[in-house]
């Protein structure tokens, strides 16, 4: 019932020239994964023209890793949603914890952005997820409810049907230190109870993604958990080869 997703997350890496080569790789292995899984690539905004052309015919969708807060005019540096979606996007990463931690972002700003991907027809993938120290303290459930409750409960229920969510503990972004499944299923189930109180049954419906050193050695315990739908792929996704073999994990 629930869409089986693994996205790949290049955030600041690859030439346009070496984005292109690796979207056509992923283009050309992608027929070797199930139907039932759906992929999604999100290169740097500069990548995203020759990407899409890159990706053409194949069934691998395009992202952002970001968008705008504001829909056009004098805002040096940014990249509306429309403009994203103008070039064939389908979807963008929004409220990872980089953009969080290093770029300020807050549930505000993310509101913001929210409503312009949607009005761009751009499907969220909403990320959320806890630093070491909340974790430690016992606050990771507090923090991630919070990131859920103000941001994701001021949708529409049409504009959640929409919406992809990924879990991502900070502590294992980039770190090489995986949550373990049962850590992961433990808060992807978490999370669907809080959008249920929200959204009732149409949180059954939602796929929720895991994020965090994710690769082909551990992706198939993670993907076997009742509520992980998938995964958000940073590192191991500019290998072409080792995002696939994730994908053939389900
Ligand atoms: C990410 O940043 O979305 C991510 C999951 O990164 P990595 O797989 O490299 O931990």
């Amino acid at each position: 019932m629930r869409k089986q997703i693994v996205a790949g997350n290049w955030k600041m890496n690859t030439t346009p020239a070496e984005g292109a080569e690796l979207a056509k790789a992923v283009a050309e292995l992608s027929k070797e994964t199930s139907a039932n899984v759906s992929l999604i690539v999100a290169p740097p905004f500069t990548h995203l023209c020759s990407v899409s052309e890159a990706l053409k015919g194949s069934k691998v969708a395009l992202s952002a890793q970001n968008c705008a807060d504001q829909a056009k005019g004098a805002y040096t540096g940014e990249v509306s949603a429309q403009m994203i979606a103008s070039l064939g996007a389908s979807y963008v990463i929004l409220g990872h914890s980089e953009r969080r931690e290093y770029y300020g972002e807050t549930s505000e700003t993310l509101n913001k952005k929210m409503a312009l991907a949607y009005a761009n027809n751009l499907a969220p993938i909403y990320c959320v997820g806890e630093k070491l120290e909340e974790r430690e303290s016992e606050k990771h459930f507090d923090v991630v409810r919070a990131q859920i409750e103000e941001v994701v409960f001021q949708l529409t229920p049409e504009q959640f049907d929409q919406l992809i969510i990924a879990y991502e503990p900070v502590w294992a972004i980039g770190t090489g230190k995986t949550a373990t499944a049962d850590q992961a299923q433990e808060m992807h189930a978490y999370i669907r109870s809080v959008l249920a109180e929200k959204f009732g049954d149409k949180a059954n419906n939602c796929s929720i993604l895991y994020g965090g050193s994710c690769k082909p050695s551990n992706a198939k315990e993670l993907f076997a958990k009742a509520d992980v739908d998938g995964g958000l792929i940073g590192g191991a996704s500019l290998v072409a080869s080792d995002f696939i073999a994730i994908a053939k994990s389900f």
